[in-house]
């Protein structure tokens, strides 16, 4: 088989940043040496200078909406704009398709809609739903990730909420696969009460909507789940983590050994409430960005590691559906799409904190590949391991535009902000899916089965 190096002065490896040349045999990465110690037999060598050389970054929460809701999204639009995000695995949230992957013929008919259209590689998580438990050991044997459920609406029908009884319900069976929960941790009461008391506020204000979805309802989520964590022994983790008030009662769990894992999202670490303007509903996510206080906390729980992980929630949808000319809060979809800036959104916030390259590796390669079960082949640059990289400038400044977003629907609160470091390439087990606004090849990207 032919041997290939990258090399590069600044490779991110789990031990730090260095200057290394990256041998790469077939898909694989063989193993690490020194610049100067290139093997002779090495037929193909790419110098990428000071750029660095990041380990393909893994998201563990995108919605893909493929198959029945590709006019939202779809596996061609998600998966190239993965690649020119630096991204080369996704995991693919439950909902918003057309079937809901809620049993094995759901995860087949997503298998057949993914097939040769994806750019880069791709997982599915199973749903948990009202009325499916029998479907959980049966989705797990089929090769899901994991399970995602929501304890409040998830802003469509078709894929239902569950109450705490009907997570009673299904949690034996989650326990017994040994899979990850992962739970949109709102509980609907709070909200509901907050929501009424402001029917006569303005909803074009951000502030209103904000006021509509209170820390608290996260705060009261989490603290029924940890209590279920506790007496069923599943592995729990948090997606999208938005109120730092719900920090020390994660932390106590974690101190008592609940196997309890929280993730964050770009958006809620570089956006603020206080910013957001009048009708600006691209900035529209649930839970919502908090103000720039709570911001900071949560950058506090990503150093001391309670925050294990960053994935960008990519949820996009029509922008008719954003109702961006009326500017209403209250009636505006809400999702944020952001594959494809996500790298440099991080980088200009972690790099001004004195953050290095392996801290961003960590948080969305190594984090998200340990959570969707994928970290003996992906989320490092180790021998062993699928050569899957980001190339990437961290150096250089660039404007958010349209033409830099390449998933399906050009719309983005972070249209026009200027942001450091750039992806120049992507690889994928080894070869090229993205260098400088091209997408090389066929798309080679495929299922990852353990
Ligand atoms: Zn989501």
């Amino acid at each position: 088989m032919s041997l290939r190096a990258f090399l590069s002065r600044r490779v991110v490896t789990p031990e730090g940043v260095r200057p290394a040349a990256v041998l790469v045999e077939g898909d694989r990465i063989r193993n690490l040496v020194a610049l100067d110690r290139v093997p002779a037999e090495v037929q193909d060598a790419q110098d990428f200078g000071a750029a660095a050389i990041l380990p393909g970054l893994v998201d563990s929460h995108v919605h893909i909406n493929d198959p029945g809701r590709s006019e939202w999204e779809g596996f061609e639009t998600a998966t190239r704009a993965a690649a020119a995000g630096g991204y080369t695995l996704l995991v693919d949230m439950p909902l918003n398709c057309l079937p809901a992957t809620t049993n094995v013929s759901a995860l087949e008919a997503k298998r057949e809609a993914a097939r040769g259209r994806c750019r880069v590689d791709w997982r599915a998580w199973g749903g948990i739903v009202a009325d499916n438990p029998a479907d959980i050991e049966p989705l797990a044997g089929a090769g899901v990730a994991g399970f995602k459920c929501f304890l409040i609406h998830p802003g469509m029908d078709g894929f239902t909420m569950v109450t705490e009884q009907q997570l009673r319900a299904a949690l034996p069976h989650i326990a017994r696969t040994g899979l990850p929960l992962l739970v949109h941790a709102e509980l609907p009461g709070e909200i509901a009460a907050a929501t009424e008391r402001l029917a006569a506020a303005d909803w074009s204000l951000y502030q209103t909507y904000l006021q509509s979805r209170p820390e608290e309802a996260e705060q009261a989520a989490i603290r029924m789940l940890l209590a279920l964590c506790r007496e069923y022994k599943f592995r729990l983790h948090i997606v999208h983590l938005s109120a730092s008030k719900a920090l020390p009662e994660l932390r106590a769990a974690r101190s008592q050994g609940l196997p309890v894992s929280v993730e964050t999202c770009p958006h809620y670490l570089h956006l603020a409430a206080e910013a957001i303007p009048k009708g600006a509903t691209l900035f529209k996510c649930a839970p919502p960005i908090r103000s720039r206080e709570n911001c900071e906390r949560l950058w506090q729980a990503l150093r001391d590691g309670m925050i294990s992980l960053v994935a960008t929630d990519h949820s996009p949808c029509p922008p008719e559906m954003k109702r961006i000319a009326e500017g209403n809060f209250r009636d505006a979809w809400g999702g944020i799409a952001s594959l494809s800036v996500a790298l440099p959104v991080m980088h200009t916030e972690a790099s001004k904190r004195g953050y290095a390259l392996t801290d961003i590796a960590r948080w969305m390669a190594e984090g998200p590949a340990v959570l969707a079960g994928c970290e003996l082949r992906k989320g490092r640059i180790a021998a062993g391991y699928d050569a899957d990289f980001v190339v990437f400038d961290p150096e250089s400044d660039f404007v958010v535009s349209e033409d830099r977003l390449y998933y399906r629907h050009l719309v983005s609160p972070y249209l026009g902000e200027t942001l450091r470091g750039m992806v120049k390439a992507t690889y994928l087990r080894g070869r090229l899916v993205f260098k400088d606004g091209e997408f090389p090849g066929e798309p080679v990207g495929r299922e990852y089965r353990s």
